[in-house]
């Protein structure tokens, strides 16, 4: 079977095609223009999706080198996301589906970044624990099925990514700062500034308090040094990512010792983090986890994930009609 997926949630358009369970194409329109506002607004991104959708399609189709009449069915993301950019993906998808005539498939793009793991070997075996870090969320979901997870534990104020984007908007960095964070943290020392962890007793994350910690010790040392930040960038950042990514992986580590489950997946934006895929690579090892770590392209949004995700639901003729409507909160 041939699936078109398509994803709108954010500030990436994006189309796959997915034939008989192997990602042929995944094409991303990114949207450059919310670097000048220091994130994304909403209102230019629908505007963006909408001149983007075409195009994006088209070339998907064409580098899977099939033809629109043999696509099978139409996978698009319900949810969550902005619902103006949702819309834009859904009406596309419900017209698409219309006009060919072919099923059309909804799929929630949390889930989505967790089915990523099914697009390449190896994938994780039934049932296994995945650290989903995006822009978005954080949460430690444990994932019994394709379509049957139970999350154990999310974040109580921001997502790990907008730990990264917040702090790099502290450092002056422009959005989205996790990837420049990533960088400078490469030459800098994870130690060189103490930085808290929340003390949260259960599966649950807070990195609000971080964020706050880094605002009032860059204002601190910039009175003493008023270059601080340009002679400290690396140091600050190295300290900053190593504490996101303890606290992420002590909470990860917590679940893996309740659940007993030794599969160990990340997923999301954040999982393109350099500092957390060497950090879990080495837990992994010496906990002996089967860690599972996706490809750079399949860890910030894409389309692929929602094709897989809606291949897996077309083989359970899982499908939903013309009166579907996106919704900018879904659950896992
Ligand atoms: P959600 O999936 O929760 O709806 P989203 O789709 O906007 O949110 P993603 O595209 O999955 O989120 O991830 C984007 C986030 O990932 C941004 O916050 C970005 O800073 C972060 N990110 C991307 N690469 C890195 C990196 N190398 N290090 C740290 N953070 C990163
Ligand atoms: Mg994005
Ligand atoms: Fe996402």
């Amino acid at each position: 079977a041939i699936v078109l997926g398509i994803e709108s949630s954010c500030d990436e358009t994006s189309a796959s095609i997915c034939i008989d369970g192997e990602i042929k194409s995944n094409i991303i329109a990114s949207q450059a223009i919310h670097a000048n506002y220091g994130g994304v607004v909403p209102e230019l991104a629908s505007r963006a999706h909408q001149q983007h959708i075409i195009p994006t399609v088209d070339q998907a189709i064409q580098q899977a080198k099939i033809h629109k009449n043999d696509i099978d069915a139409v996978a698009f993301t319900r949810g969550p996301g902005l619902l103006g950019s949702l819309l834009v993906g859904t009406s596309f998808a419900k017209a698409f589906a219309l006009s060919r005539r072919i099923p059309l498939i909804e799929v929630n793009h949390m889930q989505a970044h967790i089915l990523a793991h099914f697009i390449e070997e190896p994938k994780p075996n039934f049932p296994f624990l995945c650290l989903t870090v995006s822009g978005g969320h954080t949460q430690i979901v444990l994932v019994k099925d394709y379509f049957d997870m139970e999350l154990l534990g999310q974040t109580l104020d921001d997502a790990a990514g907008e730990a990264f984007d917040k702090t790099a908007k502290i450092l002056n960095l422009p959005y989205p700062g996790g990837p420049l964070i990533d960088k400078y943290a490469k030459e800098g020392n994870p130690d060189a500034f103490k930085l808290p962890e929340p003390q949260i007793a259960d599966l649950n994350f807070s990195f609000s308090g971080l964020k706050t910690a880094i605002l009032y010790m860059v204002q601190a040392q910039e009175k003493i040094n008023p270059d601080f930040l340009q002679e400290n960038m690396a140091d600050v950042c190295a300290s900053v990512q190593s504490r996101i990514v303890s606290i992420l992986l002590n909470k990860l580590k917590k679940a893996a010792n309740l659940t007993g489950v030794k599969d160990i997946a990340i997923a999301g934006g954040v999982s393109a983090n350099s500092g957390l895929r060497e950090s879990l690579l080495a837990m992994g090892a010496r906990y002996r986890w089967n860690v599972f770590i996706p490809k750079f392209e399949y860890c910030t949004d894409n389309a692929a994930m929602i094709a897989i995700a809606g291949y897996q639901k077309f083989l359970q003729k899982d499908f939903v009609g013309q009166d579907i409507t996106p919704l900018a909160r879904m659950h896992v």
